[in-house]
Order: C-alpha cells, then structure tokens, then sequence
C-alpha cells in the first residue's frame, strides 16, 4: 500500500450535500444535477462513471466483515442507504446508489430502492411484505399485471385479497377493511397491505389516500399494515402521496421518469421500516437494475420536472381541443374533471394532470381503428410517459386479458383510446387529431 498520508483510504461520499441555500431549501429539480455524486471521486469526471463491476474490492478484511454484518442484519447501519460499503452488484452499485439517493428526494421519503422493472418492483414488495393466510386490500382498476401477480400468483402462496374501487369514500373502505379482516382472521392471518394505484390504469380513476389512511389507522395497525402506492401516472412531479398518508410509492421508471421509451425499470419510496425487508429480498432474489439503465435513468432525472410540465401543457392544449370536437363522446383528462368526489380528491392531492388520458370517440372498435390507423404523429404503442405522443385501444390491446364483465365494469369501452401525450409542439398534435378524426 502507498503511503496514507498521501492517498487515505477512499471514503464514498465524503463531501457535504448542498441541500439549502440562502435559507431555502434547495428543490429537487437542482438537487437532480447532483447530488449524491462527488467528481472528486471519479477522477473529477462531472458525470458519474457507469460501474460496470460485478464485485468490489474491501479495503481490509475487517472493512468486508463489517459491510457483511451491516448486509446480513448483524448491525444496524444508521447512515442513508443500506451500507458504509459496497460488496456486490446484486445487492448495490454507485450508479444505483445515487439513482435511489435522488429518487428519495422527490418524495421527501427515507429510502428508495431500484429494480430492473416496475413489475420487480411491485412483486418483490409484495412478497417480501405479505406472508401465508395474509389479506391485500386493493384498489381496482390495477394495471393488468399487478391485478394479475395478486390474484393469480400470490393465490398459490395462500395470499387472499379484497378489492375496492378507486372513488370509494370512508364509508365503503371501512366495509371492505372489516370483510377483509374477518377473511384474514378465517385464514389464520393479518391484513398485509393496502395497494392502491392511483390514477388507475387505464381510466385516470382516483384513490382518496388521505381516507384511506384514516381507514388504516382506524381498523388496523399502522405499524404493521402499510398503505403502497403505485404513483407512476403523475409521480413524482405531480403527485406526493407519502404527504397525503400512504407509506410506499411505488414506480414504474420505464414511464415518464425513464421518460423517453428507451428502457425499463421500477423503483419504491418509503421509510426504511417498510423497505428493509424488501432490499433484503431483492438481495436474495435480485432484480436491481443494472448500471447502465440507473445512469440513463440519472440523466432522465435532470429534466423529468421540465418534460411532464411541457407534457401536461401540452395535453390540456389537445384535451381542450378534443373536448368538443363532434366524433368524441367523451374525455377522461384530470385536467377536466366536474365537479364531483373525482375532482375533490384531485384538488387534495394533484399538483398536475399529467398527459395521459382517456378518449372516447362516437362508434365502437371499427371507429376507433380508422382513428389509430389514419394518426402520423402519433405512434401506435402502449406504454406512456415518454417524449412522443402515443395512441393505443386498450380493450383489445393491453385489456383483453381482462374478463369482458370486469372489462365493462371498469369502463374499459371499445371505443376508448389510450392517449400518452408527449412534449412535440402542440399545434402539430392538435392538426394531427383533427385529421385523424376526419378519417373516423
Ligand atoms: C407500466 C406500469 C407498470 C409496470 O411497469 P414495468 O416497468 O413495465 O414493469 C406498473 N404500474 C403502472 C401504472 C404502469 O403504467
């Protein structure tokens, strides 16, 4: 070893964060640029290398016994993340450090942690937080694969669930809370989780989290039984559910915070109490993201504020358009909602409308096809969040594993198109709907 005193042992992270100025507190949207990363520590490099490492060499023995202790739950670890040193890429990166360090930003939360795709996300949760004879209460509609690892996964585990939907008031939670209390009790368990999606998918239909939460509190333990929410429709700019009650956020980053179609990955947002137990699985099982998706998703991170603001403009410029125009018989848009329960848990607890929504055209399938196929901006696709505009036909697309009857009763029509508005300039969009729609 050279001598100490001229290169001390590398320490990660060793220069304070600027997290106020001028005694205000730094927002996130500057915090993106940076923090989490010293350049001194990278040969001065601006940007954060990408780490493509599969291990990761211990100063001393004694520092590797110690990072084993802290991974193996011997010795709690009271500093940010999970570790004062990194062992080995299934369990943590740099790049997927600083990715889960500035994700934990934008929902004010404890700890964030990372996986190579929303799905991973969401099903490594649930089986790290749900246990045999357990009960999920969740929001319905759920995007199909959620609704689908719960019902029919979690199932063969012997994980129940009860379902509400998205409006519900008080008055119906309390009732749905009971019938799944009493279910838990008959199976041997406990009420695990409530998980809530919220703007649903596909029908924009809200969740009031705040009543929720007083359901929760009320019925079941808050210690034990955590409110997880899927936010990937307006999170994190437009939506901070961890303010309005719930414990979790849950993300798929492949959406607006990925942001330009370009990868996949999912994350969670909460406090280290509920995370703990899911970083200690997704050690085991694995599905962190790679290094190369979590430096993409750092770069997407520096403009995910300026990219859904000029989306959301964008959307309510073309919803405004749609709105009356004579081939739409309706719009599901945030931006639009009547007054009603909708639009009061909308005002409590959405900053934006984001820029995907619903629309429903005069006519059926044929109608809603001629439409899709005669867009030339518009690309035909699902997914949503990205930088283009895209248009899909949910009922015979990503719904049509849903039964016809659930279909009905989620207001998944055949004449409702998908629409994820990206940041194009708006006129072009609105010439490209006006024609379409002449070919209907
Ligand atoms: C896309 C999506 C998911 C799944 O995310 P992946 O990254 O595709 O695994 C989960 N929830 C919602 C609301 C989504 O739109």
């Amino acid at each position: 070893m050279s001598d100490p005193v001229d290169s001390p042992a590398p320490r990660r992270k060793p220069k304070a964060e600027v997290t106020r100025i001028g005694g205000r507190r730094v927002s996130p949207s500057t915090m993106m640029m940076g923090f989490g990363y010293d350049p001194q520590l990278s040969e001065g490099a601006l940007k954060p290398p990408i780490f493509h490492t599969s291990t990761f060499a211990f100063e001393s023995a004694a520092a590797g016994k110690r990072y084993f202790e802290v991974l193996t739950g011997r010795r709690a670890y009271e500093g940010h993340g999970d570790a004062e040193g990194l062992v080995y890429s299934r369990f943590n990166g740099p790049n997927q450090e600083i990715l889960e360090d500035r994700l934990s930003i934008w929902d004010e939360a404890e700890d964030a942690l990372v996986f190579s795709s929303g799905m991973t996300a969401i099903s490594v949760m649930l089986l790290a937080l749900c246990s045999a004879g357990d009960v999920i209460v969740h929001s319905g509609p759920l995007y199909a694969a959620s609704e689908g690892f719960i019902a029919r996964v979690l199932s063969r585990f012997g994980i129940a669930y009860v379902d509400f939907p998205a409006g519900a008031d008080s008055a119906e939670l309390t009732a749905v809370v009971e019938r799944a209390k009493a279910l838990a009790a008959s199976q041997g368990g406990r009420v695990a989780m409530i998980y809530l999606e919220s703007p649903g998918n596909p029908t924009n239909a809200l969740v009031d989290v705040e009543a929720v939460r007083g359901v929760r509190d009320a019925l079941l333990d808050p210690l034990t039984t955590p409110i997880a929410i899927d936010n990937t429709f307006l999170g994190p700019v437009f939506q901070h559910p961890l303010r309005h009650g719930a414990d979790i956020a849950v993300y798929s980053l492949t959406k607006y915070v990925g942001g330009h179609s370009d990868l996949v990955a999912g994350s969670l947002a909460g406090a280290k109490r509920w995370l703990a137990p899911v970083r200690a699985l997704r050690n085991t099982m694995g599905g962190i993201c790679d290094a190369n998706t979590a430096w993409m998703l750092l770069r997407s991170l520096e403009t995910v504020e300026l990219r859904m603001r000029r989306a959301a403009d964008n959307a309510t410029r073309v919803c405004e358009f749609l709105r009356d125009h004579p081939k739409v018989a309706g719009i599901g848009f945030l931006g639009l909602l009547p007054p009603g329960r909708q639009k009061d848990i909308y005002d409590r607890h959405c900053e934006g409308p984001g820029s995907t929504f619903s629309l429903f055209l005069t006519g059926g399938e044929a109608e809603v096809f001629r439409f899709l196929d005669a867009l030339q901006i518009a690309k035909l696709a699902v997914s949503l969040g990205g930088t283009e505009t895209l248009a899909s036909h949910p009922a015979s697309m990503t719904h049509l594993s849903v039964p016809d009857e659930r279909r009905v009763l989620l207001g998944i029509t055949d004449n409702l198109v998908r629409v994820s508005i990206g940041i194009e300039d708006p006129e072009d969009l609105i010439a490209d709907f006006d024609q379409a729609l002449a070919a209907v």
